[in-house]
């Protein structure tokens, strides 16, 4: 199982490797300690399993779809049971990641068709990744973007943004660092 989820991180660290914009944002953590995670599913997997004919990334997210923790952050008085059930995200590093590390964090999500995920907002600064399908990012002060695969998004400490998904919903890389760097995004 360690193997699948090394797998994983290979995946994603030859993407970062990939796209100047990830290597800019932060230096791949070189500190970084497999933590088993308690295997958690989320409605949304199903899906996520479907897309690993994407790419090898999204491959080796399929083969650890299973075993890993997905996580979702938000209840359904704040976003309604329509967007958890096609939504869910791992932590594949980071303070409470399946590799532990303090130094940054990786996220690798997934938002179905045509979700709105609403003003959210968090300290830590971000770089979204699209690695499948498409989103309209809008964020406080910065023009709207509708970006495909390989598309990037940064968002400053703390600026409020939206995403609204295209027809395949979006499957994406995203990195945290800086401040506020264990917490959740709360909406705005
Ligand atoms: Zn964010």
């Amino acid at each position: 199982m360690e193997s699948l989820f090394n797998q994983l991180l290979a995946e994603a660290k030859a993407v970062h490797d990939a796209v100047p914009a990830l290597r800019d944002f932060a230096v791949w953590p070189e500190d970084l300690v497999f933590e088993p995670p308690v295997p958690r599913g989320v409605p949304v997997l199903p899906t996520i399993e479907a897309m690993s004919g994407d790419g090898a990334l999204q491959a080796a997210l399929a083969a650890v779809g299973r075993y890993a923790s997905w996580v979702q952050t938000y209840s359904e008085e704040e976003v309604g049971r329509h967007f958890l059930d096609h939504y869910g995200y791992i932590e594949l590093f980071g303070p409470t990641g399946i590799f532990r590390t303090q130094a940054c964090r990786a996220f690798v999500g997934y938002w179905g068709p045509g979700l709105f995920y609403p003003m959210h907002d968090h300290e830590a600064e971000e770089i979204y990744l699209v690695l499948t399908g498409r989103c309209l990012f809008e964020a406080e002060g910065d023009a709207p973007a509708d970006l495909g695969p390989g598309g990037i998004k940064l968002h400053r400490s703390g600026q409020s943004h939206a995403m609204t998904m295209g027809d395949e919903g979006m499957l994406a890389l995203c990195l945290w660092r800086g401040v506020g760097l264990a917490e959740d995004a709360k909406l705005s």
